[in-house]
Formats: structure tokens, C-alpha cells, sequence
């Protein structure tokens, strides 16, 4: 069975969001020869055609208007609605993102679709798509699928591979225009909080620190390690509480979830709440003193020791790695 599949493209700074890009492998996954669609919203659009033609995608809606230029729950479901109504797809992804998580149920609602949130994979039994997810605070893995009518899923950042870069095929422009009003809230400022722009949810590399780090000069060490490694800063709720870092840092079950190439928890004791947000990393590294610390638990690898002096050896081989690889 051919799918049209539409995928929302979210953007930032004006670079697109790895997910985008992992939605359109999904796509490509359960579309079998279907059509794969992208929305882009904003004034510029045009920037992204080449990448999301590259990855996949054959048929673009840049959707364009005054009222997009920042994310506003009722902007975009008024302006996503129309796309939908127009593009009449069998399946939306979007990314499992502050954007996609406030979108996706809201329009599944309106338009009396299923959801699937959340997804770390897709495949397909025959001709019906089946989905993978966490549950119990990633404990265990179900698989889902929707049993009648249209589907929205919203995608994990970092799980489902971005595909390798295709033969550029031109995409179909398609310039969309929409009719937005009674927008409820202004956006007056947007504030980023994230570090020094590697996004937390999308970093390859993740260090992470919590109340053993003891205070805002030890985050300075864990920094200098994630700069060699060009990954990100995290942090336990623990942390956050003790006002060493900003909660925007925070991973788990109320925080962000990550699944990094390597994930490296320095000073955390591995309550199930912070499991909860890193346990799909790809390696886990935990330092800790305590030896029974249940974060040796989930880690592949456990230093026990005192981070103050293990942090800054692991900060001074990896630098010198980096410099004989240069
Ligand atoms: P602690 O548990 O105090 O652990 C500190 C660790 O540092 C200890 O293991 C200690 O041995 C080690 N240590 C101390 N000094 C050193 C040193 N010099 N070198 C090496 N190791 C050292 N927590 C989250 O993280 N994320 C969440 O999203 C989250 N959501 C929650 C939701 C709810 C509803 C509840 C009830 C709790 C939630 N929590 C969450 C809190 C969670 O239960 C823990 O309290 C918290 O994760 C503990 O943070 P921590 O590991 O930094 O601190």
C-alpha cells in the first residue's frame, strides 16, 4: 500500500532540526513508494528545499505568513490544519518536541486521527505499520499500531537514522498560503538557555552532572570536557534544585530526554526519574564515589572516584587524542 506521508520541518537559527530529518527516514520506512511531503513554516523556507530534497522528501509547502515567524500553539494548528486539509496524507510525523508534543495531540483530536507519541522506531508487518516506544520510564519497549483510520506519530530525537544523502531528485515547490487569525498570545522575547548552542535533546556526546558536582564552579570542569568532546552540558534534577545549573539542563522523567553516542553522569546517583531520560544512551560512562551508587546499574562503564580529580584526567587524554587526530 503507497502512503502520502507529511512531516512538519522544524527549524532553529536557521539550521533544521536533526528530527526533521529522522522524520523523513520514517517516512520513507512506511510510505513504501508513497509520497513524502514537507511543511515548512516561516519566511525562509527556500534555505531548507535542497537538504529536505536530498533526504527525501518530494514535495515541499513553504507556508509562509506574518503570524509564523515564532512558534504560537494557535498559529501553527490553524496553519498545520490547512496543510493537512490540502495534503490529505495517511501519516504526519513530527518530532517529539516541545512543538511536536503541544501539536500533535491537539490536531489529532480536532480531526478524530490516532497518536502515536514519543516513537524510537517504525516498521512495517505486511502492510500495517507498527511503532516502537518506551514505557514504564523507559523500562521496557511496546509495540503499537493503530488499528483503523489516519495516524500522527511524534518522533524521539536521536533513535530512528537519518538517511544516507539520496541522488537529488527536484522536490515540487508548493507555496502554500494560509489564513490564520485570533492568535490568543504574543511572544515578546525568546530566550535560549541551552549551552553554547549544542542542543541538548540533539547532542551526540552529553555530559552530565548532578549534586556531587557541588556547585556551579564544578559544572566549569564537566563544560571543559563537553567542549573537547563538542557535546552538551545535562543535569539531575538534584543539580537543578541546588541552583548549580538551569533547569533547562534537566534530563529525565521531567526533564529533557536524551539518547546520546555517549552519555557521561558525573555525580549522580541514578535515581529512576534521571534513568528515566538517559537510559536509551547509547554508552553510558558513570563517575560516582560510591560504588553502590545505582547509576553503575545502567552505565557500561563506572569510575569510581572522586570526580574533582577524575573529570579533569578524562578532559586531558581526550585533548590529547584530539590533537594527535588533527
Ligand atoms: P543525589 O541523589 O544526591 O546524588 C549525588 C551523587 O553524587 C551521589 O551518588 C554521591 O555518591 C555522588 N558524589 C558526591 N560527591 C562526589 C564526588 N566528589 N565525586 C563523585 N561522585 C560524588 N531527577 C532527575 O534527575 N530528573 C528528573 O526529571 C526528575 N524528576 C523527578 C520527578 C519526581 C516526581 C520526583 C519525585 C523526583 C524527580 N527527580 C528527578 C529527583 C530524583 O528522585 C533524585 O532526587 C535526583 O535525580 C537526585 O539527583 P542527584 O543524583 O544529582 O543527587
Amino acid at each position: 500500500m503507497n502512503r502520502k506521508v507529511l512531516i512538519l520541518v522544524e527549524t532553529r537559527e536557521g539550521k533544521l532540526r536533526n528530527v526533521s530529518l529522522e522524520s523523513i527516514s520514517a517516512a520513507k520506512q512506511v510510505a513504501n513508494e508513497g509520497e513524502i511531503i514537507a511543511a515548512v513554516f516561516g519566511e525562509d523556507g527556500e534555505q531548507y528545499v535542497s537538504k529536505l530534497t536530498q533526504h527525501g522528501a518530494n514535495n515541499i509547502y513553504l507556508v509562509n505568513n506574518d503570524q509564523l515567524q515564532t512558534y504560537t500553539t494557535d498559529g501553527y494548528a490553524q496553519a498545520f490544519f490547512q496543510v493537512i486539509e490540502e495534503v490529505k496524507p495517511d501519516v504526519i510525523f513530527l518530532g517529539h518536541t516541545a512543538i511536536g508534543k503541544d501539536l500533535a495531540p491537539r490536531l489529532a483530536v480536532r480531526l478524530g486521527w490516532g497518536l502515536v507519541s514519543d516513537v524510537t522506531d517504525v516498521s512495517l508487518e505486511g502492510d500495517e505499520i507498527l511503532f516502537t516506544r518506551p514505557i514504564y520510564a523507559g523500562k521496557a519497549l511496546e509495540v503499537k499500531k493503530i488499528i483503523y483510520g489516519k495516524i500522527f506519530a511524534t518522533i524521539r530525537p536521536n533513535n530512528i537514522p537519518i538517511g544516507e544523502v539520496e541522488i537529488e531528485t527536484p522536490a515540487k515547490l508548493t507555496p502554500f498560503s494560509v489564513d490564520i487569525k485570533d492568535i490568543r498570545t504574543t511572544i515578546r522575547e525568546v530566550v535560549r538557555k541551552s549551552s553554547d548552542g549544542v542542543d541538548l535533546s540533539e547532542a551526540n556526546v552529553v555530559v552530565s552532572g548532578g549534586r556531587g558536582v557541588k556547585g556551579e564552579d564544578g559544572f566549569l570542569l564537566l563544560k571543559e570536557l563537553a567542549d573537547v568532546l563538542g557535546g552538551a552540558i545535562g543535569a539531575s534534577r538534584g543539580a537543578c534544585d541546588a541552583e548549580y545549573c538551569d533547569y533547562s539542563l534537566q534530563i529525565g522523567q521531567t526533564g529533557k530526554v536524551v539518547t546520546p553516542d555517549l552519555y557521561i553522569a558525573c555525580g549522580i546517583s541514578g535515581a529512576i526519574q534521571h534513568i528515566a531520560g538517559m537510559s536509551n544512551s547509547k554508552i553510558i560512562v558513570a563517575i560516582n564515589k560510591d560504588p553502590e551508587a545505582p547509576i553503575f546499574q545502567v552505565a557500561d562503564y563506572g569510575i569510581v572516584g572522586d570526580l574533582f580529580e577524575v573529570v579533569p584526567l578524562l578532559t586531558e587524554e581526550f585533548k590529547k587524542i584530539k590533537h594527535a587526530t588533527v
